[in-house]
């Protein structure tokens, strides 16, 4: 989620780690931007300099007290999942006379915090990273008087075969001024090699500039870096090997990690969005907990109706989350777009729970119902991207997505998030109430981790539907149907394509067709159908493949999302797209990544420009 660089190499005129590190770090900051920093190993000491802000705040700071030049240094750009964005919050953190950066979620760091502090150890932030930090120092410090006495690496492999979650891990010594240590698990990192000098980063962006050489690491590997070379091993000592390879990107398509748009990109981020998106949900004794809760669990045992307010995909991802809620809580459950409202003098009591949903959580529109909602009484649950903004802030608990930076004006990897921290939520009221027990949402827990993996398997096979994108670019106009949650991801793929590719576009129920949509269907029509798992309760399955029979017969193209195996669709289907098999609620997680990619798609072939379409703006902070 965020972006690392790590330098080891000569001061060289006015170029030396600082330099090369902020620079790195203005390439990465789309991979976050809510505080940055630096630390450097001068005199054999650790310097160090961060400040909340933007990449260009922490270069203020360092104008105002400069760094001493150095050949070392490791530097960060946060998109904070732990701790609001502050200085304190803000990467790197020194520990005795260790530096860390951090990347990623370390799942188990409320036991490993308590467990340093019973040792004495004192933390000045509300980071996870920091307890990585102090973990990294107290393994180094266990090894005094053994034969890996004062063995940097040693302590990191140690470490990370302690910290669960997700983590990219650099850190630096004062007393190893010609080294970096890293560890990685789940969060990226590449090394780039270069003539005496070699780098860490996030991606190749942060060190395009000065090298083209790059080495890709695995999963559950650590690297110790110097400025003559590296060397890899696994987290227990084994040594190991990382995957040279060499950037033929130019930097603009760096950042983009190689794809066309953000959005791309994005698309593409999503198992890793869901992923962690899940992480460290459960306390030590196993129960669900959400991020931020200043509710006392009794409020939300007396809610008698739940309304989620939210704006375009969120208030779509509210749609889907409705049919979990009741289905799982039982609590009457309305969607309202937050700007209609407060207008319509909504029936909100000391009962009501609103559910605000806002990638940025500084949409006015959602900010001001849930300032309205507050003044009624009712308690506001925030599902939210960004840490600390201003609607979690105003809110009594907070879910967070951990989605990262969603730079594409077109929300992809954030609506898909939104859908997951959701359904958490609602297991999480589920569990307050006592309408399931802990059995029945570890179940449904464990069919949202393998999500991830069945996203991966669609996007494998994102060539099809950027072909049928392509295509079908010509076309004036598209709709798309389907039913039950099928129906708000119906909506999303119209909107997508409204949005990215200027295109009209539509999403029916399936079942409303015939009491008028029917009437736009005409020759050549294209018509997207989302078809329920045969497996679905009410035989929905049924209902729908007539559907499909019934435009196709007035001459639409079909192109029908149906789970695999499912044969009763191929007799009336132009184009199939295949989608794993998975339990209804979970299908609107896998059945909307194609529709994105075709929106995306679609746009491309138009020459748009699809990351920032036209009259809009990512964050709408107007009413
Ligand atoms: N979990 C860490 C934090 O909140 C790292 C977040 C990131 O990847 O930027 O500081």
């Amino acid at each position: 989620m965020c972006g690392i660089v790590g330098y080891v190499g000569p001061v060289n005129g006015g170029r030396d780690a600082k330099t090369v590190i902020i620079d790195g770090l203005r390439r990465l900051e789309y991979r976050g931007y809510d505080s940055a920093g630096v630390a450097v190993v001068a005199d054999g000491a650790i310097e160090l300099r961060k400040k909340a802000g933007k990449v260009a705040d922490l270069e203020a700071e360092i104008a105002a007290r400069p760094l001493d030049p150095s050949n070392l240094g490791i530097g960060h750009t946060r998109w904070a999942t732990h701790g609001g964005p502050t200085d304190a919050n803000a990467h790197p953190h020194v520990v005795g006379k260790l530096a860390v950066v951090h990347n990623g979620i370390i799942e188990n760091f409320a036991h490993l915090k308590a467990e340093l502090a019973e040792k004495g150890y004192a933390f000045k932030s509300d980071t996870d990273t920091e307890v990585a930090g102090a973990l990294l120092l107290d393994t180094y410090t266990s090894l005094e008087g053994t034969a890996d006495s004062g063995d940097l690496t040693r302590a990191m492999q140690l470490t990370a075969q302690r910290l669960e979650g997700a983590f990219t891990l650099l850190a630096v010594h004062a007393d190893h001024p010609d080294r970096i240590v890293a560890a990685r698990w789940n969060s990226p990192l590449v090394i780039g090699t270069g003539e005496g000098e070699n780098f860490l980063s996030s991606d190749v962006s942060g060190f395009i500039e000065f090298t083209r050489d790059a080495v890709e690491l695995d999963n559950g590997q650590v690297v110790t870096v110097t400025a003559d070379g590296y060397e890899v091993t696994t987290f227990d000592g084994e040594a190991a090997e990382g995957k040279p390879f060499r950037v033929e990107w130019d930097i603009t398509a760096a950042e983009k990690g190689g794809f066309n748009s953000f959005m791309e990109k994005e698309i593409f981020d999503q198992p890793a969005a869901v992923r962690d998106t899940l992480y460290g949900r459960f306390d030590e004794h196993g129960a669900l907990t959400l991020d931020e809760l200043r509710i006392d669990a009794s409020v939300l045992r007396s809610v008698n109706k739940i309304i989620i307010v939210a704006c375009g995909t969120a208030a779509y991802a509210g749609q889907v989350a409705r049919y979990a809620i009741e289905h799982w809580c039982r609590i009457p459950t309305e969607v309202e777009l937050a700007h209609e409202f407060r207008y319509r003098d909504p029936i909100v009591t000391e009962q009501t729970l609103v559910v605000a949903v806002s990638q940025s959580g500084e949409t006015m529109d959602t900010l001001m119902a849930v300032r309205h909602a507050r003044e009624q009484g009712a308690k506001v649950i925030a599902i939210c991207n960004t840490v600390g903004a201003s609607i979690p802030r105003e809110a009594d608990a907070v879910l967070y997505t951990y989605a990262g930076p969603e730079i594409a004006v077109a929300s992809t990897k954030a609506f898909i998030s939104q859908i997951v921290a959701a359904y958490l939520l609602a297991l999480y009221l589920a569990q307050v109430r006592g309408n399931k027990y802990a059995d029945e949402i570890r179940a449904i827990i464990d069919e949202l981790q393998e999500m991830p993996d069945k996203i991966q398997q669609l996007l494998d096979n994102a060539a099809q539907i950027q072909q049928l994108g392509r295509d079908l670019s010509g076309s004036k106009s598209v709709l798309f149907l389907g039913r039950h949650v099928g129906f708000p991801v119906a909506l999303e793929g119209a909107l997508k394509l409204k949005e990215v590719a200027y295109l009209h576009s539509e999403g029916f129920a399936a079942g409303e067709l015939k009491h008028g949509p029917i009437a736009l269907v005409e020759d050549g029509q294209p018509v997207f159908v989302i078809v329920p798992s045969k497996r679905s309760r009410h035989n929905l399955h049924a209902k729908v493949v007539s559907n499909i029979q019934e435009v196709r017969a007035r001459g639409a193209v079909t192109v029908v999302i149906a789970e695999e195996g499912d044969h009763d669709v191929e007799a009336y289907a132009n184009h199939i797209i295949r989608i794993p098999e998975s339990a209804g609620l979970m299908q609107p997680l896998l059945s909307t990544v194609p529709l994105q990619l075709f929106a995306c798609s679609v746009a491309e072939a138009r020459g748009l420009n699809v990351d920032q379409p036209r009259n809009l703006a990512k964050s709408v902070t107007v009413e």
